[in-house]
């Protein structure tokens, strides 16, 4: 104990220490920073500790544009909501079920692969958190959303596992609509285990294809993703899921996209998540 009061006092007591560590890594969550200064061990002495629990506690990743940035077609007040509140009761549940655990200061996406092991608050309030922080991520204002394109490799993956861009889209709405993914769900465009292709899959609920046991297929890796669940679009589109997924394309931010498929191409592991 007197390590990890030693480590508190040092690193969390000085206002002026933790905002510099925290300056200089803009865009790391504080697990991250605890992580690269500290080491393991010396992260789970600091993590017995209960002021730096919370300050290790996951987070609602601020939006990269403002509410009002994705007009006309995802409205103001669902992003707020979805954002401020439905985003933040999956981190709330998330941050009970870890607060005391060990591995409780891992990256979101590292709990992913065994959610449905570790019982149903990792998979709905983690799947929750990881799925939402990736959606923010991958939209950008419709004005420099339709100035993105597609990656050469990205582009050459599309074209090989459906054909062209269109053909991928067609896919991807027949499998958001409501008799493909029938109630609350998401859709995803993944990348699978080998690498070569890509894939269009739907889970159910705050599922998604991280997770091992979700999808028939295994475990892939999500480029894309999309809520469908009726919170996502009720306000603006009320029954009318279809138009939404439309319209969506027009915030898909695809540099992000591009950016997530090198990744996980090269890594063979899932995007990590701000947050
Ligand atoms: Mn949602």
């Amino acid at each position: 104990m007197k390590l990890s009061l030693c480590f508190t006092s040092l690193f969390v007591g000085s206002a002026a220490a933790w905002s510099t560590i925290t300056m200089k890594t803009e865009g790391s969550s504080r697990r991250d920073v605890f992580r690269s200064v500290l080491g393991g061990g010396a992260v789970a002495a600091v993590a017995a500790a209960t002021s730096v629990e919370k300050a290790n506690a996951y987070a609602v990743p601020d939006l990269p544009y403002p509410f009002e940035a994705l007009e006309p077609y995802i409205d103001t007040p669902t992003m707020k909501i979805h954002h401020d509140k439905h985003h933040a009761t999956y981190v709330a549940n998330i941050n009970k079920a870890t607060e005391g655990k060990d591995g409780a200061e891992a990256p979101i996406l590292d709990l992913m692969e065994n959610a449905l092991e570790a019982g149903p608050a990792y998979r709905n309030s983690g799947g929750g958190h990881y799925n939402h922080a990736f959606f923010w991520d991958e939209m950008a204002p419709p004005d420099e959303a339709k100035k993105t394109k597609a990656s050469d490799q990205l582009q050459a993956l599309i074209d090989k596992s459906f054909g062209s861009t269109d053909e991928m889209k067609a896919k991807f709405e027949a499998m958001a609509a409501p008799g493909a993914t029938f109630g609350s769900g998401w859709v995803w465009v993944c990348v699978n285990q080998a690498g070569d292709e890509l894939k269009v899959v739907n889970t159910a609920n705050q599922d998604n294809p991280l997770m091992k046991g979700v999808l028939a297929e295994g475990v892939m890796f999500p480029i894309l993703g999309l809520d469908v669940w009726e919170h996502a679009y009720y306000l603006k589109y009320q029954n009318r899921r279809p138009e939404y997924v439309s319209n969506w394309w027009n915030v898909v931010n695809w540099s992000k996209v591009s950016d997530n498929c090198a990744y996980v191409v090269e890594k063979h592991a899932g995007v990590n998540v701000k947050g």
